[in-house]
């Protein structure tokens, strides 16, 4: 079967200032990203900041362009789909629903806005399917005069969930969708989202740094290290065996959560590496308490292991650095 959403090795750099004096150096913000997404399916994508895990959902959302590699959505490649048609099909959900909503505007205008844009419907048919979406999230007609201002953190989120829902699209890309929400709205938004996907049919890649909110909504998760994705699986697979030392310890990591500080320190030692200057080999080594003397040299590829579990791992604990050098020569 196609997978709805395919991205095959994946890149995308920057050229970022170093400082006064200094060349200009490149940032791989995703390096060989390929993943796989069949339809009804929530993808969760975990990784400290600084992963790439955003720079992931704007270049599936096909607003940052990738250097190299491919995206598909449905077999076809996005970078050949016009633009208003790949909106229809993908819309996104922000972090802070404040600085992605018009403050000028009515919640009721800015969820019809997409609608006007599609020049789909009269004025009167998408007010009033805005409003149809805006109670279906849980706004009732009362706040469909209300501008974002008048509105809390999670009654903005919800406004942003309206609006990316009224076109029907089959794809929403989350990114860090609750993060900005105090605890108990958190659970809220995300059982609503849930309600969602299975209401309209929808796939969702849900991007987050928190993996017991990832453990709550995703069927699969894909950890992100330093652009890479070093691990792969089912989440009830990733969570009752974590194969990698680096999910391993994001998952420690959720048991001392630190509200609004991303994930603690997980007694790796260091702190997450520059990464305009990634460590050699495997890009984990310096803070892996299971670094062998071939991680400083050879990086491990993302690959099935020898466990029997489904998924696919990137670490020499599991597939042999001489399997590589056979799979690489
Ligand atoms: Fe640790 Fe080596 Fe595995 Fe990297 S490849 S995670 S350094 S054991």
């Amino acid at each position: 079967m196609t997978p709805l959403i395919q991205a095959h090795d994946l890149n995308r750099s920057f050229t970022v200032n170093a400082g006064m004096m200094k060349p200009r150096q490149t940032l791989h913000a995703v390096n060989g990203v390929t993943l796989q997404l069949q339809r009804g399916e929530v993808l969760g994508i975990v990784g400290e900041s600084g992963c790439g895990k955003s720079t992931l959902a704007r270049m599936l959302l096909g607003l940052t362009p990738a250097s190299s590699g491919t995206i598909e959505i449905d077999g076809q490649d996005i970078a050949r789909l016009d633009r208003r048609e790949l909106t229809r099909r993908v819309q996104p959900v922000f972090q802070d629903p404040y600085s992605s909503l018009n403050p000028r505007k009515s919640i009721t205008s800015i969820v019809s806005f997409p609608l006007e844009v599609h020049g789909i419907g009269t004025a009167t048919e998408r007010r009033a399917k805005a409003i149809e979406m805006l109670e279906r999230v849980g706004l009732p007609a009362r706040y469909a005069d209300s501008s974002p201002g008048q509105l809390s953190g999670g009654q903005r989120q919800r406004v942003a969930i309206a609006r990316a829902l009224v076109m029907n699209p089959e794809i929403v890309i989350c990114d860090e969708p609750t993060s900005a929400l105090d605890v108990s709205v958190q659970a809220q938004i995300l059982n609503l989202l849930m309600e969602l996907r299975q209401e309209f049919d929808l796939t969702y890649v849900f991007i987050s740094h928190n993996l017991a909110v990832v453990q709550h909504i995703a069927t699969h998760v894909a950890v992100m290290y330093l652009g890479r994705i070093v691990e792969t699986a089912p989440t009830a697979t990733l969570f009752e065996h974590p194969r990698h030392p680096y999910t391993q310890a994001l998952l420690a990591s959720v048991l001392t959560p630190e509200t609004g500080l991303g994930i603690p320190d997980m007694g790796l030692g260091l702190s997450f590496p520059d990464p305009l200057h990634p460590p050699s080999g495997c890009p984990f080594h310096p803070r892996c308490k299971h670094r062998m003397e071939v991680c400083d040299s050879q990086r491990p590829l993302l690959e099935d292991d020898s466990s029997g579990l489904p998924g696919e791992v990137a670490c020499h604990l599991y597939v042999p650095a001489t399997q590589h050098e056979n799979a690489l020569s």
